[in-house]
This record gives C-alpha cells, structure tokens and sequence, in this order.
C-alpha cells in the first residue's frame, strides 16, 4: 500500500484537480490511501471569515460567499451537468451548517479553539467529498473515510496531539477491511476521544497522511506538492536554489523545523519509526524526480545540505546577577514557556549563566512576557533578575546538514558571509547534534540572507552582483550595452552574473527584481513611474539585495550628495560623476570611511582620464609603499580636442561649439574651458596620492576672459568667445612662433596643485597628444627621474562607459 497527499495548491481548483485524477490513474495497481488538502487558499480563508465574524464584522458574509463560490464553482466545472446536482445538494447543504455556525459567533460575538477547529475543519471535509465523488464519476473504484473517524486526539484545538495507540488500531483495521483500490481521507481533520472536531495544526494534512502511512506499514509516502522537491532554499526566494535528491530524515526534520513549508515538521516523526521513504513530487510536473528523504542521504560530500528561515520571531530574554550558579533558574524558565504551551523555536544561552534567551514566535510573545514575569516575580522584585526583554520582528535562518559535525569553519563562513553584507546578527545558536548552525536576524534581511549563504554554499564561485542605474544618456546607454555583450564571459569566466534591478534617468525610473532586460530597457525605462531620487534609494534600500551597485552615470550635485545613504546600507557606489570626490575634504573622506566600514567600495576611476587605469594605478603604486612626488598630466580630453583643432584657420568659437555637439564637453561647456573640470582631476588625483586639499587651494590661470567665465547661459558663453576671437588667435600665433603646442595642464608638486594652458615645446612628452587623449606622468620615490607614463583616450562615452564596467568588476571580485 501506498499513501498519496496532495496539497491545498494541488487540489485549488478543475484544471488541478484533474491532474491529480491523472496521477491517481497511473497508480491503479496498488490499493492507495490519498489524503486530501482543502482547496488552496480555503483555510485562511476560513479563519478570517470566522475572525470578522467573531468580531461581529457584518462583512464576513462576503467572505463566506467567496468560500462558497469557490466550491461551487469547482464542482460546476469538475462535473457535467447531469452528474453534478447530488454533488452540488451535498456542499449546499454542509455549506448552510458552516454558515449557522459562523452566524453563531457572529450573534455572541466569540469564536472559542473548539468552534476555530469545527470551522477551520469544513475547507478539508468539503474538498475530500467533491473529489472522491469526482474520481467515482471517472471510474476509479473510490471511497471516502473521515480524517475524524481515523485519526483520535485529544482536546488540544488548534494542534492536538494524536493517540497513537487508538488511532494506529482504527487505521489498520479500516485498510485491511476497504474493498475498495482508493481512499479518500481528509487531511488535517481529526477527533477527540468525545467525538469533538480537532485538526492537526497549519499545514497538518502532511502530518494526517504520515500518520496513515505509519499506521498500516505503508511502503512509501508521497507528498504531492507545487515545487518538485525539497530544495537547497525556499525556491520561490532563491532562484538558484536547487531540488535535492536524497536527504535524509534528521536533515528534513530541521529544514521544516526552520520553516522549510514544503513539510509539516512532524510529519517525519511517525515514518521514521518504521524507516518507511517520503517521496516529494510536483504535482504540475510529475515526471521529476524529486527527493527523497530515507535513513541515509546517500551524499557523503555534501555538508550544507539546505538553509531555510522562520519569520515572525521575537527574541525574549531573562538576565539578571541572581542566575549565575542557581541551579533551577532554566528549569523554571522552560518549565512556565511549556505550561503556557509556548514553543521555543530556538534556544542560545551565554556561557556565562547570566542570561537565557529565546526564540519564539511573534504572536506568542504578550503571553510568555506576562508568564515569565509572573513566574520571577520574587526574583524581579529583589533586584536578582532582571524584567524579561523582548525584540520582535526578527526571523531564524539557518543551515542544515548530517555532515556540517565533521566540518570545521562553517560557522565562520556563514556569519563572515552575513557581515559582508551588513547583516546584522542578534544571536546565535548551533543545535547540540551539530546538524544546524542558527542565526536571529532582522526580518528585512531574510531574503538577502538567503541568497548570500546561497551563494557561499552552493553556487561554487557565481557572485551576482545587482546594479542600479542612475543616468541612462550617452554613457549609461553604453554602459548597459557592455554589459549585454559581456554577460556571458562574465558569467563563464570570471563566475560574475550582473543583473540590472534598476534604472533611471530624469524622467522615469524602474525596477524589475528579477533583473531587466537589456534588450528592450529602453521601452521598460519609459513606461516606469516618474522619477525621484530619493524614491529610488528606498527602494534600493527595501529591495535590499546583496552584492548591490549603485552606478551614478550622470553629472548631477544632488544625485552625488546620496553616495553617503547608499554606503552605510552596505550598498558600493560607482561613479563617474566627479562632484562629491572634488567637493569639501571631509566629505570625500567621509564616504571612504563609510566604504570601508559597512564593507562596500565606493570606486570612482572614470573620474580622471575616462577608462584610463589612472586612479587604480595610483593605488598600487602607493599600496605597495611607494610615494607620489609630483603628477603632470594633461586631463581634459575636451580642452585637448579644441586646442588641437584649432589654428589660423578656424575659430575657437566654432572648435568649441564643434566638441559640445560631438560630446567632448560637459553639457555646461564653462565647466572645461574654465579649468574647473580639470581643477576637480587634479585635485582628487592629490587626494588619491595622500593629500589633503581643497580645490580653492588650487592656482587657475584662465586663458579665457573674465567676461566669458561670468557668463550665465550657453548662448552668452558662446558669444563671448567670438567677440574674443583675436585673443584666441594670438595665443595660437604665440605658441606656434616658437614652435609650440597650446596644452591645458595640471600639474601638483609639493603639496599644491596648479593648472592652465601652458605652450608645450616639440620635445616635450605632451607634444605629440591627439584628439581628446589624456596623459599623466607620475614621479615617485621610485619612478624618480623617469616617471610612469598613462596615456591614451580620456573622454568619449565608450571608454567612460567601459571604465564604470570595470569598477564594477572590481567590485565582483572584492
Ligand atoms: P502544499 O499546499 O502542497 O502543502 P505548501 O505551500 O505547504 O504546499 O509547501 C510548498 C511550498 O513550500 C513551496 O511552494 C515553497 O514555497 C515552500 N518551501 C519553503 N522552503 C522550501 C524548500 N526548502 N524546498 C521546497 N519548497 C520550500
Ligand atoms: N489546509 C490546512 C492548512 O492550510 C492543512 C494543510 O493544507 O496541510 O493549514
Ligand atoms: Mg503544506
């Protein structure tokens, strides 16, 4: 014999239903019991009818006619018109008891446990009548058994404990009399030894069907379910979570016991007194293979063998001087949780022995506050013992494995893991079998928890970074575009996988939590919901995923004043906008000090020189304990575009207009042909180097008139330069009699920093600069007469755009 149970998603409505008949089609050799679910979602909605009814709530009657709706309609569509109608009479007429009952507490005002599990009762009793009549019309030899007549426990409502000793007697005389090839039992349903209505507990048709299969020595037990297995992680949180073949009976026992839904934790119990296997099947898609949970679980590598979670956690805690070396003190604690029928979920206490502290669940917290309490009053009141302190709204997560005893380091890994990503940890337990390591965290951190310890355990050096967007223009649209192109050689060499949540520009922004398509992020953008910066970081901040990369693709002093927010949520900050790494000192200090204390790198190389490795270059060279001297460099690609297009034969009006319109310039042209853009380079090159400097600090020798710098508009600036043209034509004139090139220059020695346009003789190493090229040379301690030299393109949105890509590989591999 076997025993089938299938789920509440299993059995929702017509369409499932009749997949369910399928299965049950293929198994017609064997004599079956199938334990039955209520129709999904049926349950709660029991408990909230009777909820608003008890509150004398008029609306429950709403919700009671969509409980009713849902069963008629599943039978309208399950049966044809003639085979329906004695089918329709039964429901109609259970459903009318229903409604009494709730009428009942709505008039008194009062829902009792007893009445709870009457109520809660009819969604299994209602679901198992209209499918054992649906599998009689298709021909299956059918009977249906009472879930109440089956199984006997005694009046604990909500979750009563089962009499074994009645219930296996009752089981095994019914199948070893039925006639019939297939039962039909409710799940979840069962009796006291008065005959009164009782359930098993959420989630107890798993238990229901356990107790069937241990009761006649069933050779398996299946569990037919919406997910093709037990998997490393709940797979609707973590997509790369991956079904598991084997475990074995210990290893599921804690996976459920912290909160792998996928069973009823004592669903193991009974089964695995007799060693019989519980297979977990998909219902939806039958031929997985799915796991199997025996003795063994026939996989010596493995050490994590899942992580799951438990939400809705308080942390209550008992401390005090007057508990160190009692005896007593735990017993009476545990002793009062278990009187108030409380469970413990988790259990830590400090070695010292001067506090105890529990995990327990959130609803249970009011109760065991005013027990505990009551319970120490004597100690409470003399000072001994501290008042109990509670901390809700936490959640349990942990790692679970037969193996993890024989391992070293695990716990290291799991709690350096949680830290990287600014998971903040409350406590800490590890079970004394050793086969789980637990960890109290705050609820908001379940999901990224989850997919970072996924990550560490079980996807062998894949990192996923998750990036979102500020500034999708010239240089994000490229940046998005790389991306795209690279995905794969990412993924495949450097064990990367980028995905893009978020976009951004002035208009609309937009998220996708399972990573945009950067196919079409053009359509998605534009379809987004209107854009706000502050908006944005909430719901980075909300989403809160790990490995998180804020990219800031644009020029914006407000977008730049946010890096702080990001930083001290664990979330790296790429930029090519230079304003916060050239505004105050202090300021640019502060966000590295926040990079480097919530763990997050806050990388900024497109800042000097484009995708030129300038700034990381400087790094290395000071990491390895060598020491900036003096930096010249020419640094503005667009300053070095005008200067080597113009001459005798053009205007410096028409040279400047020329590189705004090809992109050379910022928007605001004043920006660079001022020398505030290359004030910003050289100054955060300085800072870079170990130098503390303002940019008021740094000498500007504008080659422009004062009336062109005070210009306030574009098209001012640009008239300003025409009425100046012979100006400009002279210091062309003067630099060509001798031979020269005009270059803008930025140069820093002995602590100050000076720039402007300087006439460059042939054989200087700046003579022969092309197009919008950037070059530095850095004398150091030990490039002393010789300098280092970089130099190639240093504007453009392609090379910009490759260089925010490489910050943010950077970061992959941090
Ligand atoms: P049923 O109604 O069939 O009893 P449940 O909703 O009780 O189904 O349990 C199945 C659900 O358990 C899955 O849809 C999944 O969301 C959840 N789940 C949580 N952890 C795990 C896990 N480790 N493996 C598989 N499923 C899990
Ligand atoms: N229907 C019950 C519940 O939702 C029992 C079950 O489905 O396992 O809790
Ligand atoms: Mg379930």
């Amino acid at each position: 014999m076997k025993i089938l149970k299938f789920g509440g998603t299993s059995v929702a409505n017509a369409i499932n239903i009749k997949l369910v008949k399928n299965i049950l089609q293929k198994n017609e050799g064997t004599k079956i019991g199938v334990v039955v679910s209520a129709l999904g979602g049926i349950t709660d909605l029991l408990l909230v009818t009777l909820e608003l009814a008890s509150k004398q709530n008029v609306n429950y009657r709403n919700s009671f006619n969509e409980i009713e709706e849902r069963h008629l309609s599943t039978i309208k569509k399950l049966f044809s018109v003639t085979t329906q109608s004695s089918v329709l009479g039964k429901v109609k007429a259970e459903l009318n008891d229903l409604e009494t009952l709730l009428e009942g507490s709505y008039l008194i005002g009062e829902a009792t446990p007893q009445l709870s599990d009457k109520i809660v009762s009819y969604g299994e009793i209602l679901s198992s009548f209209i499918i054992s009549e649906y599998l009689k019309v298709e021909g299956l030899d059918v009977s249906l058994k009472s879930g109440r007549e089956l199984i006997i426990t005694d009046e604990a409502f909500g979750k009563a404990a089962v009499d074994f000793e009645r219930t296996n007697s009752i089981c095994e005389n019914y199948f070893n009399s039925t006639v019939h090839k297939i039962t039909v039992v409710p799940g979840f349903v069962s009796s006291s030894h008065s005959g009164k209505a009782t359930t098993l507990g959420r989630g107890g048709s798993d238990y229901s069907a356990a107790i069937l299969t241990a009761a006649i020595n069933a050779e398996t037990l299946e569990i037919w379910t919406d997910v093709s297995g037990m998997y490393t992680a709940n797979p609707k949180l973590v997509k790369q979570a991956k079904c598991v073949s084997y475990i074995s009976y210990e290893e599921a026992m804690e996976l459920s016991h912290f909160g792998a839904k996928v069973l009823y934790p004592p669903t193991i119990q009974p089964v695995l007194q007799k060693s019989i296997p519980i297979i977990i099947k998909n219902t939806f898609a039958p031929e997985d293979e799915g796991t199997k949970i025996t003795k063994n679980n026939n996989d010596q590598g493995k050490t994590v063998r899942g992580i799951s979670h438990v939400n809705n956690i308080t942390l209550l805690s008992l401390e005090g001087p007057g508990m160190v070396g009692i005896p007593g003190i735990s017993k009476r604690f545990f002793e009062t949780m278990s009187l108030e029928g409380i469970s413990i979920v988790m259990i830590t206490q400090a070695s010292s022995e001067h506090s105890i502290c529990v995990g327990i669940s959130d609803i249970d917290a009011e109760q065991a506050v005013a027990a505990v309490n009551k319970a120490f009053t004597y100690e409470i009141t003399t000072n001994k013992i501290k008042k109990v302190i509670i901390e809700s709204d936490l959640a349990i997560i942990a790692l679970v494995g037969d193996n993890m005893k024989s391992h070293q380091g695990l716990s290291g890994k799991m709690f350096s893991t949680l830290g990287r990503n600014n998971v903040n940890i409350r406590a800490i337990a590890q079970g004394a079998s050793e086969r789980n390591i637990s960890a109290v965290i705050r609820k908001e951190d379940v999901k990224k928890s989850l997919n970072t310890l996924h990550e560490t355990f079980f996807e062998k050096n894949i990192k996923q970074l998750n990036l979102f967007v500020m500034g999708v223009g010239n240089v994000g649209a490229k940046f998005l575009n790389q991306i795209k192109k690279q995905r794969k050689y990412l993924q495949e060499e450097l064990k990367l996988n980028v995905r893009v949540i978020g976009i951004s520009n002035s208009r609309t922004m937009a998220f996708n939590e399972n990573g945009i398509s950067l196919d079409d992020w053009q359509n998605f953008l534009a379809d987004g919901q209107k854009a706000n910066p502050n908006k944005f970081i909430k719901i980075v901040k909300e989403l809160n995923y790990r490995n998180s990369v804020f990219v800031d693709n644009t020029a914006s002093d407000i977008i730049a004043s946010s890096y702080s927010s990001y930083l001290n949520s664990s979330i790296s900050v790429v930029t090519c906008n230079k304003i916060a790494c050239s505004s105050e000192y202090s300021n640019y200090k502060e966000l590295k000090r926040l990079a480097k204390q919530f763990n997050a790198p806050f990388l900024f190389e497109t800042n000097v020189g484009a995708g030129l490795p300038i700034i990381d270059t400087l790094k290395h060279l000071i990491a390895s304990g060598d020491k900036i001297k003096k930096i010249q460099a020419v640094l503005s690609g667009s300053l070095n575009f005008v200067f080597n297009n113009f001459d005798n034969n053009t205007s410096f009006h028409d040279v400047v207009k020329q590189a705004q319109e090809e992109g050379y310039t910022e928007p605001d042209p004043t920006i660079d042909l001022s020398g505030v853009d290359v004030m910003r380079k050289i100054l955060i090159l300085a800072r870079e180097s170990g130098y503390e400097l303002e940019i008021d600090a740094i000498e500007n020798d504008s080659f422009l008139p004062e009336e062109s710098l005070k210009t306030s508009s574009n098209e001012q600036f640009f008239e300003s330069l025409k009425k100046y043209e012979n100006d400009f034509q002279k210091l062309y004139q003067n630099a060509v009699q001798k031979g020269s090139k005009l270059k803008y220059v930025a140069q820093f020695e002995d602590g100050k920093a000076k720039v402007g346009l300087q006439e460059i003789p042939e054989n200087h190493d700046f003579y022969n600069l092309d197009g919008s090229d950037n070059i530095v040379l850095f004398y150091t301690e030990r490039y002393a007469n010789q300098p280092m030299i970089i130099k190639g393109a240093g504007a453009g949105a392609d090379v910009t755009a490759s260089g925010i890509f490489a910050d943010v590989i950077r970061i992959g591999n941090f």
